[in-house]
């Protein structure tokens, strides 16, 4: 084995399989020889230095151990769940957070949370008003799920019925209401509540909504 040109070749970062090729032999025989001649790892995350309060993806690192050869950080994910990571997990990417959060951060947007008949029902009624409309399914989807399944006015549970028969809407309870009346359904004008509040609140203003809605609290109770 040419020692020079192995070393070359392997500090050039060529991959074993490469370098193989290049000398005409095995990628078990470079690997062999790499440790024969003593050359330098090249693990790529040997210069990475991890110092405590340093953030990776969700994890905070605490302090670092060694055990069994291995170098260890015990770290506090975002939600403070405190676990020993190995290094090379946070190095490759591997251990992004703790166990709950990633299942957390895998569970997709389901979709079919807002069904499409209500979808489509919404868009056809804007349109048939004159009412611009620039919303996706997804977007307004992603906003109940930001808003809780709760309207943003009371607090009330809202959602959908989920039943197969068609156009059964009697416990259906969630309303896509526009902010603002004179604006269409677009991105920032829009907001989740209860359907009775959306009938109570008509074209309103929300803070003339709100107002009546104080007053009429304050005269009944005064
Ligand atoms: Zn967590």
């Amino acid at each position: 084995m040419d020692e020079k040109l192995l070393k070359k070749l392997f500090d050039a970062k060529l991959p074993y399989d490469k370098i193989a090729e290049k000398l005409q032999t095995t990628k078990a025989l470079v690997a062999y020889y790499v440790k024969k001649f003593n050359f330098t790892p090249r693990n790529k995350y040997s210069t990475i230095v991890r110092r405590a309060g340093d953030v990776i993806d969700d994890w905070t690192l605490l302090e670092s151990f060694i055990q069994n050869h291995k170098t260890y950080w015990t770290c506090r994910c975002k939600c403070g769940v405190v676990k020993n990571v190995n290094v090379s997990s946070l190095n490759r990417g591997r251990s992004k957070s703790c166990r709950g959060c990633a299942v957390i951060g895998r569970k997709k947007l389901d979709k079919n949370m807002v069904p499409n008949a209500y979808f489509i029902k919404l868009r056809f009624g804007a349109l048939r008003r004159g009412i611009k409309f620039s919303l996706s399914k997804t977007e307004i989807t992603q906003l109940l799920e930001l808003q809780n399944f709760k309207c943003i006015l009371t607090g009330l549970s809202i959602g959908f019925k989920e039943s197969r028969r068609k156009n059964d809407t009697s416990s259906t309870t969630a309303s896509l209401d526009r902010i603002d009346s004179d604006k269409g359904y677009e991105s920032g004008n829009i907001q989740w509540v209860h359907k009775d509040i959306n009938k109570m609140k008509q074209t309103f203003s929300q803070e003339y909504f709100i107002e009546l809605c104080q007053k009429v609290v304050n005269f009944k109770s005064g």
